[in-house]
């Protein structure tokens, strides 16, 4: 699809107020430049905007486009860095950033569409084609200034690219040989022995699959996803994976059903997933179908401390590995406070007033930025470091 059919998805990336030489096009990706140093990263199948902070680097840049250089421009955009790759939008005056070099976390996103419509999805699908957005990931990978040392593949559902998706990883291989991708998806497509076969065989890329689990008996993880069959599927998915040596990192989503039985979920996957590289329990992300099912998706983590504790000690026990993502640390229990990861994106991450002199701010995860709309994992209270240690 060509860029006329380009749609900018919501809530997935940043976005801001841009003007743009006269022979920017819509949508198309370019790599952001000092011009002063755009003469060393030049390169002819690439496309670069000049990030014009005096005058005469706009005038540099039209020497260079009179020298014959018609894929160089200009950009003017506060809050844009040097190395980022954006999108350029000059119908509405903005620019999309894509990849920050100097983000935590980098993330692309392959597909909005999706075959699971979970509870608490925090980017609800769209039925639209959209194979326009897997032209421009590979845009954005062709244009990175250097690798990354994780780069985030997401949906939608990444799967329903089909064999597709295995062009994607062979790229990114190709193009980054020492980035490791972490491909969220939910597995159920996996349970086609022919599809894994095609996409895991020889795959030579390095991946971690990232695969939601919610319930240790369909009804619930079918509830959960709201598709039945879907516990099913992804467990055929996990047994391919594991057949064809895939590291995986199950991901649990902490909301009320899955926490009522978040014991007895653990138990099944330390006795029936051993293999799984470790399990990400997961704070929700109060934004999407989260604030439309607000009466199952809001929970205060600590009025759960109970559950959380037991869990931890049962995946201990099996020895599966676990971390915390997206909880404050002042949301969960002392004792697990240090299998907690920063894992909310730059961009999505703010703090609350109360964290200013909270004395583990450096290592806390702290909040999505859309929580005001939504709600917080729990109240905000500063930890001290004695706290934190005792
Ligand atoms: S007060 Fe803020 S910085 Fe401190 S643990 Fe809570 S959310 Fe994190």
């Amino acid at each position: 699809m060509g860029p006329a059919g380009r749609r900018f998805p919501a809530q997935i990336m940043r976005r801001l107020s841009a003007s743009y030489g006269r022979a920017v096009v819509g949508s198309r990706i370019y790599r952001v430049v000092d011009a002063d140093s755009l003469a060393t990263q030049w390169q002819p199948d690439l496309q670069f905007l000049a990030l014009i902070r005096a005058s005469s680097q706009l005038a540099l840049v039209e020497h260079y486009r009179s020298a014959g250089l018609s894929n160089v421009d200009w950009v003017d955009a506060p809050g844009l860095e040097y190395g980022d790759i954006v999108a350029a939008d000059p119908a509405r005056s903005e620019v999309a950033v894509l990849h920050r070099g100097s983000d935590l976390h980098h993330s692309l996103q392959l597909t909005n569409r999706c075959n699971s419509n979970c509870l608490m999805c925090s980017q609800p699908p769209t039925l639209q084609d959209d194979a326009w957005m897997v032209e421009e990931t590979l845009d954005v990978i062709r244009h990175l200034p250097s690798a990354p040392q994780v780069l985030g593949l997401s949906g939608g559902e990444p799967l329903l690219l089909g064999e597709h998706l295995r062009m994607v990883l062979d790229f990114v291989g190709e193009r980054l040989p020492d980035t490791r991708v972490e491909l969220l998806t939910n597995g159920r497509l996996l349970a086609s022995a022919e599809l894994s076969r095609k996409l895991l065989e020889g795959l030579a890329t390095s991946v971690t699959w990232l695969v939601p689990l919610y319930g240790h008996v369909d009804f619930l993880h079918d509830f959960v996803v709201q598709a039945p069959g879907a516990f099913e599927e992804t467990l055929s998915g996990l047994l391919n994976l594991q057949l064809h040596r895939q590291p995986i990192q199950l991901r649990i989503v902490l909301i009320q059903p899955v926490l009522e039985m978040l014991p007895a979920l653990c138990t099944f996957i330390g006795r029936n997933l051993p293999f799984v590289k470790e399990v990400a329990l997961m704070a929700c992300e109060p934004v999407g179908f989260a604030l439309a099912n607000r009466e199952l998706c809001e929970v205060d983590l600590l009025d759960w401390r109970d559950q959380l504790q037991l869990a931890a000690r049962i995946l201990a026990r099996h020895g599966v590995p676990f971390l915390f993502m997206n909880a404050p640390l002042c949301a969960l229990p002392e004792d697990l406070r240090a299998h907690a990861h920063r894992s909310i994106s730059d961009w999505k991450n703010v703090y609350a007033p109360a964290c200013v002199d909270c004395e583990v701010k450096s290592d806390c995860s702290g909040l999505f930025a859309w929580h005001d709309r939504g709600w917080k994992p729990s109240k905000v209270i500063q930890i001290m470091k004695k706290e934190k240690s005792a």
